[in-house]
């Protein structure tokens, strides 16, 4: 394990938080199909994915009227996978306002890939991402915030290769995914350097560290205990909601995958006819912007 030193290179919010007023939070959806999941991974092969029903485009433009709806800027991270089969999905996704980001090519967590493998991936990915939507892509969430300690020299993969943020960890430890002890708000990973990365939103209770950044925890949870987790991060550290989901958690026609484990099955397909209904109803709670935007007014970020 190589050592994380971080020093005092934490970002802070310009200018005083005011605790009475609206945050500033940032939208985000990571663009993948149904079946390219961490839940399903032991049981659909990726050989197969080409053959399985393609449903992302169709759940992608729901988010995107939602959105619109509401007025809301967000950052769309995109499979390059999903650009070389969907173009006209990422040229609509910029076309309506919203920033493109990278999350790799097909979803492979990064510390699976050599250096050399990650660094091929996330410039291709770049390439496809930013000829399909014609904007420039700047901003990299990695597959299952795959960001580890021993991925840690990544980050200046990712620099070199022309991004200037990463949004890839979470803050806590969860079964799946997650870093103790890492800062709450936006950091600077590389020394010297003014690359950015933008930790999921965790929230302090107790003894504990609880996620709040949306996804799944947000789909499944009752909606007053979200609230209170997000209130309550924005109050422990006067940074605004790094929220995130995808378009197969608004999806209750999609395949269902009778042999995946039952945990997996229920984390995935639950209240998912629901999911639309709160969203709409977090965008008109709160305010919402794209993560460059929002490190650009919040934090005086050069993107
Ligand atoms: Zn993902």
């Amino acid at each position: 394990m190589s050592n994380i030193v971080l020093d005092d290179l934490q970002l802070v919010p310009r200018g005083a938080v005011d605790q009475n007023s609206q945050p500033l939070n940032a939208f985000s959806v990571d663009v993948e199909e149904w079946f390219q999941v961490g839940a399903f991974e032991k049981t659909l092969n990726r050989e197969d994915w080409p053959d399985l029903e393609s449903r992302v485009e169709q759940q992608t433009n729901k988010i995107l009227k939602i959105l619109d709806q509401h007025g809301v800027s967000a950052t769309f991270f995109c499979l390059g996978w999903v650009a070389e089969r969907h173009p006209a999905l990422l040229r609509s996704i910029a076309d309506a306002g919203h920033e493109i980001g990278c999350h790799g090519m097909d979803h492979c967590r990064i510390f699976a890939l050599s250096a050399q493998a990650f660094e091929q991936d996330i410039r291709r990915a770049k390439g496809l991402l930013e000829d399909t939507s014609g904007s420039s892509v700047v901003g990299y969430r990695a597959p299952s915030f795959s960001m580890n300690s021993d991925t840690w020299p990544y980050y200046k993969l990712l620099e070199k290769a022309g991004y200037l943020y990463s949004s890839s960890v979470v803050p806590a430890k969860t079964d799946h995914y997650g870093m103790k002890g890492l800062p709450r708000v936006p950091f600077y990973p590389i020394n010297n350097s003014n690359f950015v990365e933008v930790p999921m939103t965790v929230a302090q209770v107790g003894g504990t560290t609880l996620p709040a950044s949306g996804g799944g925890y947000f789909r499944l949870l009752p909606q007053f205990l979200s609230y209170f987790l997000m209130n309550k991060a924005y109050a422990q550290t006067g940074v605004g909601n790094i929220f995130y989901m995808h378009p197969w958690e608004i999806d209750p026609d999609q395949p269902f995958v009778r042999e995946a484990p039952l945990v997996s099955k229920l984390r995935h397909y639950s209240f998912q006819s629901r999911m639309a209904g709160k969203i709409s109803k977090l965008l008109t709670r709160g305010r919402f912007t794209r993560i460059d935007h929002l490190l650009a007014d919040q934090f005086s970020v050069e993107i």
